[in-house]
């Protein structure tokens, strides 16, 4: 079936006004941002609607497969943009039935908001719903639980008629709603995290800590790689990769062995605090569970985020693990999640943590020694990068041009 427009339906915009417009207006560059480098369409946005006009040579599926992962979006489908004209709106409506199999059925679901439209809704689902059977002796009609549904929409400017709905990624665009710095680790639980936020509309920047040679550049790809799948779903995404050994190696020093773990996170989060100022973000979003882990008690959470003023976003607080596993597969993270990378804090995790960490312990074993200078010198030796969705790591453009080369 050839179709000339996407049409993309927006979610819960229920702003009004100047509000609305800038919603529409973020929504509409940040499907641009999804479609680069596509070729073939004009996408023209209007208040309640998108409509991407596409020439025969886009590849529409691909075109569809990206917006549907858009933020913001409800759901999308190919479309037919036909003249007002009785006979053709037939013959387009049988031309999709002609993709049903034997047996299955339809029903037409007409809306008319051209009300000058010479036939009524109820006419025009009788004529056409003739004509697909005319046509299609394989089909019958079932009005209550057809199989296909076949949609005409009588607008002032065209008949649109489509027969597939594909859900979108839903929530609000991104860019609407600020700015906050995900903590990225290269587990299964953060990058659900960030796509939970990015979805409420709020723009992401990732922070990742890395403990070279204890962690490996395998564990650092990982995260590279889990920063692109998220990029799929925005513009470009910026991480920061703390240099995180010299900290640790000290908390190890002087931190008592049940408690380096809250320690470590205590570190990070400071070093987090630092780089939200510096980025002119407005709250740090991590992967916490309650009760999942040693770090993950409430007592822990309350160790952890004393040093910092700013709001700690946890969108998985409350979830069990198999629901963040389900949203790991549908957002499409969990198979890098998986692969067997350490991060910085399995290599240092004592045996035995504390689960119900005393803050004011923690801090007297953290009072030995001033780390203030050291968590400066990670914060001012970041490494960031900017990642898009087609984003390719230095190793693996290296490995293709040295097959280029060779063939
Ligand atoms: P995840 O699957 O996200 O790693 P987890 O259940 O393994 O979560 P922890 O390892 O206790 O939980 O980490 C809790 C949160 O701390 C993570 O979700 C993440 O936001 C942050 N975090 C942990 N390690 C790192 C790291 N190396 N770099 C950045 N953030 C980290
Ligand atoms: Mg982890």
């Amino acid at each position: 079936m050839m179709y000339d427009h996407i049409l993309v339906r927006y979610g819960e915009l229920t702003l009004k006004g100047a509000n609305r417009k800038m919603f529409v207006n973020k929504l509409r560059s940040n499907v641009k941002q999804a479609l680069v480098p596509l070729q073939g369409y004009t996408v023209k946005a209007n208040r309640d609607r998108m409509y991407i006009e596409v020439t025969p040579e886009a590849d529409i599926e691909e075109m569809m497969r990206r917006i549907s992962k858009v933020f913001g979006v409800k759901s999308i489908s190919p479309v037919m943009k036909i003249e007002k004209d009785l006979e053709v709106a037939k013959a387009q409506a049988s031309d999709f039935a002609e993709a049903y199999g034997e047996g299955e059925s339809f029903k037409i679901d007409v809306k008319r908001s051209d009300k000058q439209f010479p036939y009524d809704t109820y006419q025009l689902q009788r004529i056409l719903g003739g004509a697909v059977l005319e046509h299609n002796p394989q089909v019958h009609v079932n009005v209550r639980q057809p199989d296909h549904i076949i949609k005409t929409e009588v607008r002032l400017d065209a008949i649109y008629i489509y027969d597939r709905v594909i859900e979108g990624a839903g929530g609000l665009p991104v860019g609407t709603g600020g700015k906050t710095l995900l903590m990225l680790s290269g587990g299964i639980d953060s990058p659900v995290a960030g796509m939970e936020i990015m979805r409420r509309g709020v723009t992401i920047e990732a922070i990742h800590f890395h403990s070279p040679p204890f962690t490996s550049e395998k564990a650092k790809e990982k995260v590279i790689e889990l920063t692109r799948i998220l990029a799929e779903h925005v513009g470009p995404i910026k991480l920061h990769i703390v240099p995180f050994t010299e900290v640790q190696k000290q908390i190890n020093k002087v931190v008592h062995e049940r408690y380096t773990m809250t320690s470590t996170r205590r570190m990070m989060m400071r070093i987090a605090d630092k780089v939200v100022h510096q980025i002119g973000a407005d709250a740090i979003v991590n992967g916490e569970n309650l009760g999942q882990v040693a770090s993950q008690t409430l007592k822990s959470m309350y160790a952890i985020n004393h040093v910092t003023t700013t709001p700690v976003l946890r969108p998985l607080l409350t979830l069990d693990k198999e629901d963040i596993v389900i949203k790991a597969k549908e957002y499409g993270t969990f198979e890098t999640s998986i692969q067997p990378f350490e991060d910085c804090c399995t290599i240092f995790t004592p045996k035995n943590p504390v689960t119900e960490p005393d803050f004011e312990k923690v801090e007297k074993y953290e009072g030995v020694f001033d780390f203030s200078e050291m968590i400066q010198r990670a914060v001012d030796n970041v490494e960031t990068i900017e990642i898009n969705k087609n984003y390719q790591s230095q190793k693996d453009k290296d490995t293709e041009t040295l097959m280029q080369d060779l063939f």
